[in-house]
């Protein structure tokens, strides 16, 4: 049995879909929202809606289980993240929680999905940045309220590992984005919201697009696809140590709403926010560890490719809302 937790999510539910592809196993997917509101729903695995902060929710979903996934984590983009510092602390029970029913249900195999919000900011404070490497994250100053609790719950998970034999895993994830993830509502990330304000501007209801800050600061942005194939990799060679799963191809926002508008075929004009919530300057992901322990790499998908497919089934959700 593997347990997919968050499995209502953007890439837990990506991940189900992946885990049904690979055959072979009897997949439990959880979440703490009703089932119609999942992103992907499958009606042959078994589906729980359970929240995953109460130690008992956790003991049914670790049941029987030979691998756990948690993906699950109160969490959106910037604009939740640092406006919501006490809701994503609250996440460390979930991780809490599984880790103490996976040990108690002898589960041997355990993933994290930590972020690239552990590393301090002092190391991301220009645009132009250096790549970020795992030793990186220590003296640590991760993003506040979300990055600490990754990195608190990435330390729980070896401890875990280290008093308990559970075999764990971890990524540190770099902006991960793709269809059928949040595309509105306050928790999107600026993939995903570009291309919203980019199809509102093209179907007329503004004409021109709202960017937060001047739009110089720097992301690298990782298809979904590439993701998880990576993410399975690691799991399989079981890295021991949390390593970076993100793509390499450093852009600013001003050029991620310039991709946009080009997959649209259209220009606007650019209002920028000056008191918007912005994150660090700068971020890339140095991919050399997870290179080494999974046996190289280079993401498949180019930035334009992922976003072109991103804004189609964005425009198409966003028709269907209006209709
Ligand atoms: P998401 O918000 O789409 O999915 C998370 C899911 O967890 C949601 O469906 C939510 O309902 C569920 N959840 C929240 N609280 C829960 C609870 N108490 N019990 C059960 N389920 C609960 O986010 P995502 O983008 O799919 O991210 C998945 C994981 O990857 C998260 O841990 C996130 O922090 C991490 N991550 C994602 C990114 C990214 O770019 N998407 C980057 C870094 C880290």
């Amino acid at each position: 049995m593997i347990v997919v937790c968050g499995a209502g999510g953007f890439i837990g539910g990506h991940l189900v879909a992946a885990l049904r592809a690979r055959g072979g196993a009897t997949i439990r997917a959880v979440d703490i929202k009703p089932l119609d509101a999942w992103f992907q729903q499958f009606d042959d695995v078994e589906n729980m809606t359970l929240d995953l902060r109460e130690a008992d929710a956790c003991r049914r979903a670790c049941d029987g289980a030979a691998q756990v996934f948690n993906l699950a984590c109160d969490m959106g983009g910037m604009g939740f993240i640092e406006n919501n510092k006490a809701a994503c602390m609250v996440s460390v029970l979930i991780n809490t929680q599984l880790l103490i029913a996976a040990r108690d249900a002898l589960v041997p195999r355990y993933f994290f999905a930590s972020s690239a919000c552990v590393y301090p900011q002092a190391k991301q404070s220009t645009a132009d940045v250096v790549a970020l490497c795992e030793s990186d994250a220590y003296p640590a100053d991760p993003e506040d309220g979300y990055g600490w609790e990754k990195l608190f719950s990435e330390r729980m998970c070896r401890h875990f590992h280290e008093d308990h034999g559970i075999g764990v895993t971890m990524a540190r994830l770099h902006n991960v984005y793709g269809p059928h993830g949040t595309w509105r509502g306050g928790r999107e990330k600026a993939p995903a919201a570009l291309c919203r304000k980019v199809i509102e501007a093209v179907h007329g209801e503004t004409d021109s697009i709202e960017i937060w800050g001047d739009g110089s600061q720097t992301r690298s942005f990782l298809w979904i696809d590439d993701c998880i194939e990576r993410l399975f990799r690691i799991v399989d060679a079981d890295v021991a140590e949390p390593v970076n799963l993100g793509s390499d191809e450093q852009v600013s926002v001003n050029e991620l709403a310039d991709l946009a508008m080009d997959i649209a075929g259209q220009r606007f004009a650019r209002h920028h926010i000056a008191d918007a919530p912005l994150g660090v300057a700068g971020r890339n992901s140095d991919n050399t560890l997870l290179r080494a322990r999974t046996g190289g790499w280079e993401p498949s998908t180019s930035l334009r490719d992922g976003l072109a497919r991103t804004y189609a089934w964005i425009e198409q959700e966003y028709l269907a809302c209006r209709t």
